[in-house]
């Protein structure tokens, strides 16, 4: 019983990676600022209730304390410094410092919080 559970948790949190990629892309292509920033906000609280974690790609796209979708240039600055990218929000003034590397970015899917 409690593997055929396991089984089906491990279903629900893979759909809920997929749907939070498919929000995230949407936001990005959607022109409407407001409807982004309410992609952001659906696609956070499918994190929040399956407990999926957000591709690392993605999870810079958007701010986590005001839940805008991230334009660079728009709403949003970005700068390199010592080795690290910095992210501002222009919203909420909240940073978001990224180390960056030599090597390629990979971009992976959703992975499950154990
Ligand atoms: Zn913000």
């Amino acid at each position: 019983m409690a593997k055929r559970f396991a089984r089906r948790k491990e279903r629900t949190q893979d759909i809920a990676s997929e749907r939070i990629v498919t929000l995230l892309s949407v936001a990005e292509a959607e022109k409407d600022m407001q409807l982004r920033d309410r992609y952001v906000s659906l696609a956070l609280q499918v994190k929040q209730k399956y407990k999926v974690r957000v591709p690392t790609a993605l999870r810079e796209r958007y701010c986590k304390q005001c839940r805008t979708y991230l334009v660079p240039g728009v709403n949003c600055r970005v700068r390199l410094k010592q080795g690290k990218r910095t992210i501002a929000c222009l919203t909420c003034r909240r940073f978001r410092r990224v180390p960056y590397s030599k090597r390629p970015a990979k971009v992976l899917k959703a992975r499950r919080v154990r």
